[in-house]
């Protein structure tokens, strides 16, 4: 199992880290269009949006990247990486990859609290324990299509939400040292890879 981490911003390392923890045979970062060759998966970490979106029409990186989602190669945003998937953002009339059937709004849990810790109960993890969330200047999403399975909601927003093989986050998984939402995503690639 081969997964990508894609590493133009963001705490790319933490990501490649919490995947190899997780069970990921090879990891390895992704900077440009030959890099996706042979993944079996891709995680978006978090940053800034627009700032990564820039970097990825500059490295020739958003056509293939959307070709690979549409071709149904799992792929897992979280923060900015879920705006980079979302097909539609909030008081914005352009999206991303645009790929995931969901309305998302951006720094959406207000100024004073920027960032914080929050323990969520989130859907489809081993085990009882509540999974530790770290938020960054987050989004949430708003809305979802009839095929988003929301996996969890935190202050009545969704931050977790699935819709087949792609997988969105509003928080930063990789910055805890709790593997299991990696290991979900690992699943799913597994699950992926057996269909084909
Ligand atoms: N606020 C950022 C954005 O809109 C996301 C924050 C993050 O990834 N930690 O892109």
């Amino acid at each position: 199992m081969k997964i990508g981490v894609l590493a133009l911003q963001g705490a790319v390392a933490e990501h490649i880290k919490s995947l190899e923890q997780a069970g990921a045979d090879q990891v390895v970062a992704v900077k440009w269009p030959s890099d996706l060759e042979g993944l079996d998966g891709l995680v978006l970490p978090g940053g800034e949006s627009t700032t990564i979106g820039k970097l990825m029409h500059k490295y020739e990186l958003m056509e293939p990247m959307r070709e690979m989602a549409k071709r149904g190669v799992p792929m897992f945003g979280t923060c900015a990486g879920l705006i980079l998937l979302a097909e539609r953002i909030n008081g914005q009339d352009w999206s991303h990859i645009g790929v995931l059937d969901a309305l998302v709004d951006r720094n959406s849990f207000g100024r004073q609290v920027d960032s914080f810790e929050a323990n969520l109960e989130v859907a489809g993890l081993e085990g009882d324990e509540p999974y530790p969330a770290v938020f960054i200047r987050a989004p949430h999403i708003m809305e979802v299509g009839p095929d988003v399975e929301v996996l969890c909601a935190y202050d009545d927003r969704i931050v977790t939400a699935r819709q087949g093989n792609l997988l969105g986050a509003s928080f930063h998984p990789e910055l805890t040292d709790d593997v299991r939402l990696h290991k979900y995503f690992l699943g799913m690639v597994e699950t992926a890879k057996a269909s084909v």
